[in-house]
């Protein structure tokens, strides 16, 4: 075994270890956020015609500033940071970011379109302490809809193989206007013969919410589906299954309390999905806001695609039903005082 997958194996052991850690802990406190997804940038060097997450503009938020943030979530007692975007390899200090949360104790992960990886890139962040990172691949050859193509990111997807000690998710995406929807199966197949985990999305429309598969795309989602047990996908399947069918799903959103969305500019959103609610700056955001929005139900969920908020649900979709409404006029966001400490007792 090569010095890489041996490292690459340990770190697998120690990852899995910690998020026994994280899952007990969710399961025995509702009073703290699972998961985190954090913005430092929200450029990005592609321009994905279904994406509504990106300009080309932005300037990345300075390192000081994004080490406030993970102080803040570490005090509000958050247990995994993703960093998302726009592109996340765009931010200069993209490791330095990687250290902080894991300085604090926190599972760093790292979605990304993978365009900018190299070898020294990868090695930095192996350095860095990075747990997971995602790609997501939308087809085999480039076209109008997304560069996101296996033909441009096979040369990426080996190196990751060769130099990467951190675990690797790919995500094929279904739904999107792509040429070829069987491309999913093909993407799907390379990422397991590189060793990598799988996932399948469903694509959303512009706020999250369901879009039917054709017969002939649910029936690749069953089968890309079938091609990996190992990771999360088991649970993430359940509610994407249901989406694929255009069914809708029951359960409890808990955006705003075990799910944070936080934006370049530092305020708390449900999700990618839903900015603007409640849109709270994060120094702001208390213990007060996590149990108000704990209990608060979201009319989106029923036809929600956002699986990594619908993963964090089944932490507490068998307790505690939520009594108030969100978006309503009658029940606006929870106003809370700055000066209250946000507790790092969880
Ligand atoms: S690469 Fe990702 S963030 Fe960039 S445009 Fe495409 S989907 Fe959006
Ligand atoms: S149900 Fe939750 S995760 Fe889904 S779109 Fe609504 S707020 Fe976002």
């Amino acid at each position: 075994m090569s010095r890489v997958k041996l490292r690459r194996k340990i770190r697998f052991l120690s990852l899995r270890a910690r998020e026994l850690r994280m899952i007990a802990r969710g399961l025995l406190s509702t009073r703290h956020p699972i998961d985190v997804h954090l913005i430092p940038i929200r450029r990005c060097n592609l321009s994905c015609a279904y994406c509504n997450e990106y300009d080309n503009f932005s300037k990345p938020v300075p390192i000081e500033e994004l080490r406030k943030r993970v102080d803040r979530l570490a005090d509000l007692g958050a247990s995994i940071i993703t960093i998302s975007g726009g592109e996340p390899l765009l931010h200069p200090e993209l490791e330095e970011l990687i250290r902080a949360i894991r300085s604090r104790g926190i599972i760093a992960g790292l979605i990304t379109n993978g365009y900018l990886l190299t070898p020294d890139r990868i090695y930095r962040l192996n350095r860095a302490g990075l747990d997971h990172l995602q790609i997501s691949i939308d087809n085999v050859m480039p076209d109008d809809v997304s560069k996101k193509s296996l033909k441009v990111l096979d040369k990426k997807l080996q190196i990751l193989a060769e130099h990467a000690e951190f675990a690797v998710n790919i995500n094929s995406v279904l739904g999107s206007p792509v040429r070829n929807p069987e491309d999913a199966i093909t993407v799907a197949r390379r990422a397991v013969a590189l060793g990598f985990s799988t996932t399948v999305g469903v694509i959303h429309d512009h706020s999250g919410q369901l879009m039917p598969l054709s017969p002939r795309q649910q029936e690749i989602f069953d089968q890309v589906a079938a091609m990996d047990k190992r990771s999360y996908s088991r649970f993430y399947e359940i509610f994407q299954r249901n989406i694929a069918r255009g069914r809708e799903n029951r359960w409890r959103c808990r955006a705003g309390s075990r799910y944070l969305y936080v934006c370049e500019d530092g305020l708390v959103h449900y999700c990618s999905q839903q900015r603007g609610y409640p849109a709270i700056p994060l120094e702001d955001y208390t213990r007060a806001h996590l149990d108000h929005e704990y209990v608060t139900e979201k009319s989106c969920a029923p036809r929600c695609t956002v699986s990594c908020v619908q993963v964090i649900g089944m932490f507490d979709n068998w307790r505690d039903p939520q009594t108030r409404k969100a978006f309503d006029s009658s029940s606006a966001p929870l106003i809370v005082l700055a000066s209250q400490p946000a507790g790092k007792n969880f």
